[in-house]
Protein backbone atom coordinates (compact mmCIF):
# COMPACT_ATOMS: atom_id res chain seq x y z
CA UNK A 1 0.00 0.00 0.00
CA UNK A 2 0.81 3.34 -0.97
CA UNK A 3 0.58 6.89 1.54
CA UNK A 4 2.99 8.89 0.17
CA UNK A 5 2.89 12.50 -1.10
CA UNK A 6 -1.08 12.81 -1.78
CA UNK A 7 -2.05 10.20 -0.31
CA UNK A 8 -4.09 6.84 -0.73
CA UNK A 9 -6.61 7.62 -3.39
CA UNK A 10 -8.07 5.42 -5.64
CA UNK A 11 -6.59 6.83 -8.37
CA UNK A 12 -2.93 6.99 -9.48
CA UNK A 13 -1.49 8.86 -6.76
CA UNK A 14 1.30 11.73 -7.09
CA UNK A 15 4.10 10.37 -3.97
CA UNK A 16 5.81 13.58 -4.03
CA UNK A 17 6.53 16.53 -5.97
CA UNK A 18 8.12 14.67 -9.05
CA UNK A 19 4.60 13.19 -9.76
CA UNK A 20 2.98 16.53 -10.91
CA UNK A 21 2.99 16.63 -14.58
CA UNK A 22 4.80 19.89 -14.24
CA UNK A 23 7.77 18.28 -13.19
CA UNK A 24 7.24 15.53 -15.13
CA UNK A 25 4.52 12.93 -14.27
CA UNK A 26 1.97 11.88 -15.29
CA UNK A 27 -1.15 13.78 -15.63
CA UNK A 28 -3.85 13.06 -13.57
CA UNK A 29 -6.72 13.57 -15.97
CA UNK A 30 -6.13 11.46 -19.34
CA UNK A 31 -9.20 14.29 -21.24
CA UNK A 32 -8.91 18.03 -20.74
CA UNK A 33 -11.42 19.58 -18.30
CA UNK A 34 -12.67 22.49 -19.53
CA UNK A 35 -14.23 25.37 -17.28
CA UNK A 36 -16.93 25.97 -19.18
CA UNK A 37 -17.90 22.80 -21.26
CA UNK A 38 -21.26 23.05 -22.77
CA UNK A 39 -24.17 21.53 -20.93
CA UNK A 40 -26.92 19.84 -23.05
CA UNK A 41 -30.59 18.95 -22.75
CA UNK A 42 -32.55 16.20 -24.03
CA UNK A 43 -30.96 15.06 -27.39
CA UNK A 44 -33.92 13.50 -28.05
CA UNK A 45 -36.01 16.51 -27.96
CA UNK A 46 -33.68 18.26 -29.57
CA UNK A 47 -33.95 16.35 -32.65
CA UNK A 48 -37.64 16.17 -32.51
CA UNK A 49 -37.77 20.07 -32.65
CA UNK A 50 -35.11 20.33 -35.27
CA UNK A 51 -37.19 17.55 -37.88
CA UNK A 52 -40.38 20.09 -36.69
CA UNK A 53 -37.93 23.15 -37.66
CA UNK A 54 -36.74 21.21 -40.89
CA UNK A 55 -40.68 20.34 -41.78
CA UNK A 56 -41.95 23.55 -41.37
CA UNK A 57 -38.99 25.02 -43.33
CA UNK A 58 -39.07 28.20 -41.39
CA UNK A 59 -35.31 28.95 -40.16
CA UNK A 60 -35.23 32.21 -39.19
CA UNK A 61 -36.95 35.74 -38.92
CA UNK A 62 -39.04 35.73 -35.61
CA UNK A 63 -40.23 31.42 -36.10
CA UNK A 64 -42.24 29.85 -33.51
CA UNK A 65 -39.29 28.43 -32.09
CA UNK A 66 -37.79 32.14 -31.38
CA UNK A 67 -41.67 33.07 -29.87
CA UNK A 68 -41.86 30.25 -27.63
CA UNK A 69 -38.49 30.35 -26.96
CA UNK A 70 -39.35 34.45 -25.52
CA UNK A 71 -42.03 33.27 -23.92
CA UNK A 72 -40.57 31.03 -21.97
CA UNK A 73 -37.38 33.32 -20.95
CA UNK A 74 -39.62 36.69 -20.42
CA UNK A 75 -42.35 34.52 -17.60
CA UNK A 76 -38.99 32.86 -16.45
CA UNK A 77 -37.49 36.18 -15.64
CA UNK A 78 -41.00 38.07 -14.97
CA UNK A 79 -40.69 41.14 -17.37
CA UNK A 80 -43.16 41.92 -20.24
CA UNK A 81 -40.44 41.53 -22.76
CA UNK A 82 -37.78 39.11 -24.45
CA UNK A 83 -36.61 39.97 -27.36
CA UNK A 84 -34.36 36.34 -28.43
CA UNK A 85 -30.52 37.61 -30.19
CA UNK A 86 -27.87 36.18 -32.12
CA UNK A 87 -25.38 36.60 -29.20
CA UNK A 88 -25.14 38.58 -26.13
CA UNK A 89 -22.67 41.05 -27.59
CA UNK A 90 -24.97 41.99 -29.96
CA UNK A 91 -27.88 42.64 -27.41
CA UNK A 92 -25.76 44.48 -25.89
CA UNK A 93 -24.89 46.76 -28.07
CA UNK A 94 -28.58 47.20 -29.32
CA UNK A 95 -29.27 47.60 -25.88
CA UNK A 96 -26.84 50.55 -25.30
CA UNK A 97 -27.97 51.88 -28.98
CA UNK A 98 -31.76 51.60 -27.98
CA UNK A 99 -31.32 53.57 -24.84
CA UNK A 100 -29.48 56.14 -26.26
CA UNK A 101 -26.06 55.99 -24.54
CA UNK A 102 -23.23 58.50 -25.73
CA UNK A 103 -20.22 59.97 -24.76
CA UNK A 104 -19.02 58.26 -21.46
CA UNK A 105 -20.64 55.24 -19.89
CA UNK A 106 -19.56 53.94 -16.46
CA UNK A 107 -18.52 49.81 -16.18
CA UNK A 108 -16.80 47.66 -14.44
CA UNK A 109 -12.66 46.75 -15.74
CA UNK A 110 -13.42 43.51 -13.96
CA UNK A 111 -15.64 41.36 -16.70
CA UNK A 112 -15.53 39.91 -20.10
CA UNK A 113 -14.15 42.73 -22.75
CA UNK A 114 -17.45 42.81 -24.42
CA UNK A 115 -19.04 44.80 -22.17
CA UNK A 116 -16.32 47.86 -22.91
CA UNK A 117 -16.31 46.82 -26.40
CA UNK A 118 -20.27 46.86 -26.90
CA UNK A 119 -19.96 50.46 -25.96
CA UNK A 120 -16.28 51.46 -27.91
CA UNK A 121 -17.82 49.72 -30.89
CA UNK A 122 -20.30 52.67 -31.25
CA UNK A 123 -18.11 55.24 -30.59
CA UNK A 124 -19.03 55.38 -26.69
CA UNK A 125 -16.35 55.72 -24.28
CA UNK A 126 -16.08 53.10 -21.34
CA UNK A 127 -15.08 54.59 -18.22
CA UNK A 128 -13.87 52.00 -15.71
CA UNK A 129 -14.89 51.76 -12.44
CA UNK A 130 -13.17 49.69 -9.45
CA UNK A 131 -15.38 46.75 -8.03
CA UNK A 132 -16.39 45.95 -4.50
CA UNK A 133 -13.57 43.25 -3.04
CA UNK A 134 -16.41 41.57 -1.70
CA UNK A 135 -18.72 40.81 -4.64
CA UNK A 136 -16.43 42.04 -7.33
CA UNK A 137 -19.25 44.14 -8.78
CA UNK A 138 -19.31 48.06 -9.55
CA UNK A 139 -18.44 50.09 -6.12
CA UNK A 140 -21.26 52.32 -5.43
CA UNK A 141 -19.07 54.61 -3.77
CA UNK A 142 -16.18 54.62 -6.86
CA UNK A 143 -19.34 55.53 -9.45
CA UNK A 144 -19.76 59.01 -8.21
CA UNK A 145 -16.47 59.76 -8.96
CA UNK A 146 -16.37 58.85 -12.35
CA UNK A 147 -19.19 61.23 -13.06
CA UNK A 148 -18.38 63.60 -15.69
CA UNK A 149 -20.94 66.19 -17.94
CA UNK A 150 -20.46 63.98 -20.26
CA UNK A 151 -21.81 60.46 -18.42
CA UNK A 152 -25.06 59.30 -20.23
CA UNK A 153 -25.04 56.08 -18.25
CA UNK A 154 -23.71 53.00 -16.09
CA UNK A 155 -23.85 49.30 -17.43
CA UNK A 156 -23.86 47.27 -14.09
CA UNK A 157 -22.34 43.71 -14.81
CA UNK A 158 -23.63 41.06 -12.14
CA UNK A 159 -20.46 39.21 -12.29
CA UNK A 160 -20.37 35.21 -11.06
CA UNK A 161 -24.19 35.11 -11.24
CA UNK A 162 -23.98 37.25 -8.51
CA UNK A 163 -26.01 40.50 -8.36
CA UNK A 164 -24.84 44.03 -8.48
CA UNK A 165 -25.23 46.50 -5.68
CA UNK A 166 -28.72 47.07 -7.17
CA UNK A 167 -30.47 50.05 -5.34
CA UNK A 168 -27.87 51.94 -4.67
CA UNK A 169 -26.78 52.03 -8.97
CA UNK A 170 -30.14 53.06 -8.66
CA UNK A 171 -30.30 55.60 -6.20
CA UNK A 172 -27.11 56.76 -8.38
CA UNK A 173 -28.57 56.86 -11.52
CA UNK A 174 -31.88 58.55 -10.72
CA UNK A 175 -29.78 61.22 -8.69
CA UNK A 176 -27.92 62.28 -11.61
CA UNK A 177 -30.28 61.12 -14.88
CA UNK A 178 -28.26 57.88 -15.89
CA UNK A 179 -29.48 55.63 -17.63
CA UNK A 180 -29.00 52.27 -15.85
CA UNK A 181 -28.40 48.78 -18.02
CA UNK A 182 -27.01 45.47 -16.35
CA UNK A 183 -24.65 42.99 -18.37
CA UNK A 184 -26.71 39.96 -17.13
CA UNK A 185 -24.30 37.28 -18.57
CA UNK A 186 -23.90 35.17 -15.88
CA UNK A 187 -27.06 35.85 -14.20
CA UNK A 188 -29.68 33.90 -15.88
CA UNK A 189 -31.67 31.94 -13.32
CA UNK A 190 -30.50 34.04 -10.64
CA UNK A 191 -32.36 36.39 -8.49
CA UNK A 192 -31.73 39.52 -6.18
CA UNK A 193 -34.45 39.71 -3.06
CA UNK A 194 -36.24 37.26 -4.61
CA UNK A 195 -36.60 38.74 -7.61
CA UNK A 196 -34.81 37.57 -10.75
CA UNK A 197 -32.20 39.11 -12.23
CA UNK A 198 -33.77 40.34 -15.55
CA UNK A 199 -35.81 42.73 -14.34
CA UNK A 200 -33.41 46.19 -13.16
CA UNK A 201 -32.84 48.97 -14.53
CA UNK A 202 -33.90 50.13 -17.79
CA UNK A 203 -33.16 46.48 -19.46
CA UNK A 204 -30.81 43.70 -19.03
CA UNK A 205 -28.60 41.27 -21.00
CA UNK A 206 -28.18 37.71 -21.01
CA UNK A 207 -25.92 35.63 -23.14
CA UNK A 208 -26.51 32.25 -24.20
CA UNK A 209 -22.87 31.41 -25.69
CA UNK A 210 -21.88 27.75 -25.20
CA UNK A 211 -19.27 28.78 -21.97
CA UNK A 212 -22.50 30.03 -20.00
CA UNK A 213 -23.92 27.01 -18.32
CA UNK A 214 -27.61 27.46 -20.20
CA UNK A 215 -26.67 28.03 -24.19
CA UNK A 216 -28.45 28.30 -27.16
CA UNK A 217 -25.39 27.54 -29.49
CA UNK A 218 -24.58 31.49 -29.91
CA UNK A 219 -27.29 33.43 -28.37
CA UNK A 220 -28.75 36.27 -26.06
CA UNK A 221 -31.40 38.32 -25.33
CA UNK A 222 -32.38 41.55 -24.14
CA UNK A 223 -35.34 41.71 -21.56
CA UNK A 224 -37.73 44.48 -20.06
CA UNK A 225 -40.80 46.07 -19.22
CA UNK A 226 -40.74 49.24 -20.87
CA UNK A 227 -42.85 48.48 -24.37
CA UNK A 228 -41.49 51.45 -25.97
CA UNK A 229 -38.47 50.43 -25.53
CA UNK A 230 -38.94 46.59 -26.64
CA UNK A 231 -40.56 47.81 -29.63
CA UNK A 232 -37.51 50.13 -30.83
CA UNK A 233 -34.88 46.94 -29.92
CA UNK A 234 -37.24 44.69 -32.07
CA UNK A 235 -36.68 46.98 -35.39
CA UNK A 236 -32.87 47.44 -34.72
CA UNK A 237 -32.76 43.88 -34.51
CA UNK A 238 -34.38 43.59 -37.62
CA UNK A 239 -33.09 46.30 -40.49
CA UNK A 240 -35.70 48.50 -38.70
CA UNK A 241 -38.44 46.43 -41.07
CA UNK A 242 -41.70 47.27 -39.28
CA UNK A 243 -43.55 45.78 -42.55
CA UNK A 244 -42.59 44.18 -45.38
CA UNK A 245 -41.00 46.83 -47.34
CA UNK A 246 -41.05 49.53 -45.11
CA UNK A 247 -38.13 50.74 -42.88
CA UNK A 248 -38.66 52.97 -40.12
CA UNK A 249 -35.22 53.06 -38.61
CA UNK A 250 -31.57 52.30 -38.45
CA UNK A 251 -31.02 48.53 -37.99
CA UNK A 252 -28.80 45.84 -37.83
CA UNK A 253 -29.30 41.88 -37.72
CA UNK A 254 -29.09 40.66 -34.39
CA UNK A 255 -32.01 38.17 -34.52
CA UNK A 256 -31.63 34.87 -33.25
CA UNK A 257 -32.41 31.77 -35.41
CA UNK A 258 -34.93 29.35 -35.23
CA UNK A 259 -31.54 26.40 -34.17
CA UNK A 260 -30.59 28.08 -31.45
CA UNK A 261 -33.92 28.62 -29.89
CA UNK A 262 -34.97 25.10 -30.02
CA UNK A 263 -31.41 24.63 -29.01
CA UNK A 264 -32.84 27.02 -26.05
CA UNK A 265 -36.31 25.50 -25.57
CA UNK A 266 -34.64 22.06 -24.86
CA UNK A 267 -31.90 23.59 -22.67
CA UNK A 268 -34.53 25.13 -20.30
CA UNK A 269 -36.27 21.76 -20.04
CA UNK A 270 -32.99 21.23 -18.18
CA UNK A 271 -32.16 24.07 -16.56
CA UNK A 272 -32.64 22.72 -13.21
CA UNK A 273 -30.98 20.20 -13.44
CA UNK A 274 -27.50 22.06 -14.70
CA UNK A 275 -28.14 23.75 -11.92
CA UNK A 276 -28.62 20.72 -9.32
CA UNK A 277 -25.83 19.90 -10.74
CA UNK A 278 -23.39 23.28 -10.36
CA UNK A 279 -24.83 23.46 -6.69
CA UNK A 280 -23.75 19.80 -6.27
CA UNK A 281 -19.98 20.56 -7.54
CA UNK A 282 -19.75 23.50 -5.59
CA UNK A 283 -20.73 21.91 -2.48
CA UNK A 284 -17.99 19.02 -3.56
CA UNK A 285 -15.68 21.81 -4.05
CA UNK A 286 -16.39 23.44 -0.82
CA UNK A 287 -15.58 20.30 1.07
CA UNK A 288 -12.69 19.54 -0.96
CA UNK A 289 -11.17 22.85 -0.19
CA UNK A 290 -12.46 23.50 3.51
CA UNK A 291 -10.00 25.29 5.82
CA UNK A 292 -7.18 25.63 3.15
CA UNK A 293 -5.56 28.49 4.23
CA UNK A 294 -5.15 31.30 1.33
CA UNK A 295 -7.56 29.77 -0.79
CA UNK A 296 -11.28 31.22 -0.79
CA UNK A 297 -13.89 29.79 -2.55
CA UNK A 298 -16.91 32.39 -4.09
CA UNK A 299 -19.82 32.31 -1.54
CA UNK A 300 -23.17 32.63 -3.42
CA UNK A 301 -26.48 33.90 -0.68
CA UNK A 302 -28.18 30.18 -0.45
CA UNK A 303 -31.34 32.30 0.01
CA UNK A 304 -31.45 33.50 -3.05
CA UNK A 305 -32.05 31.89 -6.90
CA UNK A 306 -28.60 31.40 -8.13
CA UNK A 307 -27.05 29.21 -11.03
CA UNK A 308 -23.68 28.43 -9.25
CA UNK A 309 -21.86 28.64 -12.47
CA UNK A 310 -18.67 29.87 -11.66
CA UNK A 311 -16.21 27.95 -9.45
CA UNK A 312 -13.84 31.09 -8.62
CA UNK A 313 -11.06 30.68 -5.83
CA UNK A 314 -9.23 34.06 -4.96
CA UNK A 315 -5.30 32.96 -4.12
CA UNK A 316 -3.34 34.74 -1.42
CA UNK A 317 0.22 34.39 -2.36
CA UNK A 318 1.25 35.50 0.82
CA UNK A 319 -0.12 32.34 2.18
CA UNK A 320 -0.35 30.21 -0.55
CA UNK A 321 3.40 30.58 -1.41
CA UNK A 322 2.64 29.80 -4.86
CA UNK A 323 1.06 32.50 -7.08
CA UNK A 324 -2.14 31.67 -8.75
CA UNK A 325 -0.09 31.83 -12.06
CA UNK A 326 2.01 29.04 -10.95
CA UNK A 327 -1.09 27.02 -9.22
CA UNK A 328 -2.73 27.66 -12.72
CA UNK A 329 -0.07 26.23 -15.00
CA UNK A 330 0.48 23.41 -12.81
CA UNK A 331 -3.06 22.50 -13.10
CA UNK A 332 -2.95 22.91 -16.70
CA UNK A 333 -0.34 19.96 -17.14
CA UNK A 334 -2.63 18.16 -14.79
CA UNK A 335 -5.34 18.28 -18.00
CA UNK A 336 -7.46 20.73 -15.64
CA UNK A 337 -7.64 23.69 -17.78
CA UNK A 338 -8.64 26.23 -15.14
CA UNK A 339 -8.52 30.01 -16.42
CA UNK A 340 -7.73 33.21 -14.79
CA UNK A 341 -11.02 35.05 -15.70
CA UNK A 342 -10.63 37.93 -16.03
CA UNK A 343 -6.98 38.53 -16.34
CA UNK A 344 -5.53 41.82 -16.98
CA UNK A 345 -8.90 43.59 -17.03
CA UNK A 346 -10.30 45.31 -19.80
CA UNK A 347 -8.34 48.51 -19.15
CA UNK A 348 -5.30 46.69 -19.85
CA UNK A 349 -6.44 45.06 -23.05
CA UNK A 350 -6.37 47.24 -26.29
CA UNK A 351 -7.28 49.66 -27.27
CA UNK A 352 -8.36 50.86 -23.51
CA UNK A 353 -4.98 50.41 -22.45
CA UNK A 354 -3.26 52.73 -25.42
CA UNK A 355 -6.57 55.59 -24.27
CA UNK A 356 -6.27 55.15 -20.67
CA UNK A 357 -2.59 54.15 -19.83
CA UNK A 358 -2.99 55.26 -16.29
CA UNK A 359 -6.54 53.84 -15.98
CA UNK A 360 -4.99 51.03 -13.26
CA UNK A 361 -4.44 53.89 -10.69
CA UNK A 362 -7.78 54.59 -9.84
CA UNK A 363 -8.37 50.69 -10.19
CA UNK A 364 -6.35 48.82 -6.88
CA UNK A 365 -9.19 46.25 -6.44
CA UNK A 366 -9.64 45.22 -10.08
CA UNK A 367 -5.71 44.99 -10.25
CA UNK A 368 -5.59 43.18 -7.13
CA UNK A 369 -8.53 40.59 -7.89
CA UNK A 370 -7.09 39.87 -11.93
CA UNK A 371 -4.16 38.50 -10.45
CA UNK A 372 -5.68 36.52 -7.57
CA UNK A 373 -8.86 34.97 -8.97
CA UNK A 374 -8.52 31.02 -10.84
CA UNK A 375 -11.73 29.68 -12.28
CA UNK A 376 -12.46 25.96 -12.07
CA UNK A 377 -14.37 23.43 -14.41
CA UNK A 378 -18.04 23.20 -13.32
CA UNK A 379 -21.27 21.56 -15.17
CA UNK A 380 -22.00 18.39 -15.85
CA UNK A 381 -18.27 17.69 -17.37
CA UNK A 382 -17.29 17.10 -13.80
CA UNK A 383 -18.37 15.37 -10.70
CA UNK A 384 -17.45 14.38 -7.20
CA UNK A 385 -14.48 12.20 -8.39
CA UNK A 386 -13.10 14.34 -10.48
CA UNK A 387 -13.43 17.70 -7.91
CA UNK A 388 -12.16 15.27 -5.46
CA UNK A 389 -9.30 14.55 -7.61
CA UNK A 390 -8.76 18.61 -8.40
CA UNK A 391 -8.77 19.73 -4.66
CA UNK A 392 -6.50 16.89 -3.43
CA UNK A 393 -3.85 18.34 -6.05
CA UNK A 394 -4.68 21.83 -4.85
CA UNK A 395 -4.60 21.05 -1.14
CA UNK A 396 -0.96 19.04 -1.34
CA UNK A 397 0.17 22.25 -4.11
CA UNK A 398 -0.44 24.52 -0.98
CA UNK A 399 1.13 22.39 1.86
CA UNK A 400 4.16 22.12 -0.14
CA UNK A 401 4.19 25.84 -1.36
CA UNK A 402 7.53 26.64 -0.79
CA UNK A 403 9.06 23.89 -1.91
CA UNK A 404 7.39 23.81 -5.65
CA UNK A 405 7.73 27.49 -5.41
CA UNK A 406 11.44 27.31 -5.61
CA UNK A 407 11.64 23.86 -7.81
CA UNK A 408 9.54 25.97 -9.93
CA UNK A 409 11.36 28.95 -10.29
CA UNK A 410 14.09 26.81 -10.93
CA UNK A 411 12.10 24.95 -13.78
CA UNK A 412 11.43 28.33 -15.40
CA UNK A 413 15.46 29.51 -15.15
CA UNK A 414 15.58 25.56 -17.31
CA UNK A 415 13.21 26.14 -19.73
CA UNK A 416 14.32 29.37 -20.22
CA UNK A 417 17.97 28.39 -21.14
CA UNK A 418 16.70 25.14 -22.86
CA UNK A 419 14.64 27.91 -25.12
CA UNK A 420 17.63 29.88 -25.64
CA UNK A 421 19.82 27.15 -26.72
CA UNK A 422 17.32 25.71 -29.01
CA UNK A 423 17.04 28.60 -31.01
CA UNK A 424 20.78 29.65 -30.47
CA UNK A 425 21.86 26.24 -32.38
CA UNK A 426 19.59 26.99 -35.23
CA UNK A 427 22.43 30.00 -36.23
CA UNK A 428 25.75 30.12 -34.18
CA UNK A 429 25.67 30.00 -30.29
CA UNK A 430 26.34 33.26 -29.05
CA UNK A 431 28.40 34.32 -26.12
CA UNK A 432 25.33 34.91 -23.30
CA UNK A 433 24.44 30.94 -23.94
CA UNK A 434 27.86 29.66 -23.16
CA UNK A 435 27.62 31.56 -20.15
CA UNK A 436 23.56 30.39 -19.17
CA UNK A 437 24.35 26.72 -19.62
CA UNK A 438 26.13 25.83 -16.46
CA UNK A 439 23.13 26.50 -14.82
C1 LIG B 1 -20.10 36.03 -22.35
C2 LIG B 1 -20.22 37.44 -21.94
C3 LIG B 1 -20.64 38.44 -22.82
C4 LIG B 1 -20.80 38.21 -24.29
O1 LIG B 1 -21.73 37.30 -24.65
P1 LIG B 1 -21.62 36.54 -26.08
O2 LIG B 1 -22.90 35.79 -26.13
O3 LIG B 1 -20.43 35.64 -25.99
O4 LIG B 1 -21.49 37.56 -27.14
C5 LIG B 1 -20.80 39.72 -22.33
N1 LIG B 1 -20.54 40.02 -21.06
C6 LIG B 1 -20.11 39.10 -20.17
C7 LIG B 1 -19.84 39.49 -18.76
C8 LIG B 1 -19.91 37.77 -20.59
O5 LIG B 1 -19.42 36.87 -19.73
Amino acid sequence: MCTGFFGERGYEMKKNIDDLAIFGGSPAFHEKLHVGRPNLGDRKRLLERLNDMLDRKWLSNNGPYVQEFEQRVSDMVGVKHCIAMCNGTVALEIAIRSLELKGEVIVPSFTFVATAHALQWQEITPVFCDVDPKTHTLDPACIEKMITPRTSGIIGVHLWGRPCNIEALEEIAAAHKLKLLFDAAHGFGCSHKNRMIGSFGSAEVFSFHPTKFFNTCEGGAIVTDDDSLAEKIHLMKNFGFSGYDNVIYVGTNGKMNEFSALMGLTNLESLDTFIGVNRENYNSYSYGLRDLPGVKLIDYDHREKCNYQYILLEIDEAVTHVSRDQLVDILREENILARRYFYPGCHKMEPYRSYFPQAGLVLPVTETLVKRVISLPNGTAVGPNEIGKICQIIRETIEYGPEIKERLSDHVALAQVVKYFDRATESETPDWAEKMLPL
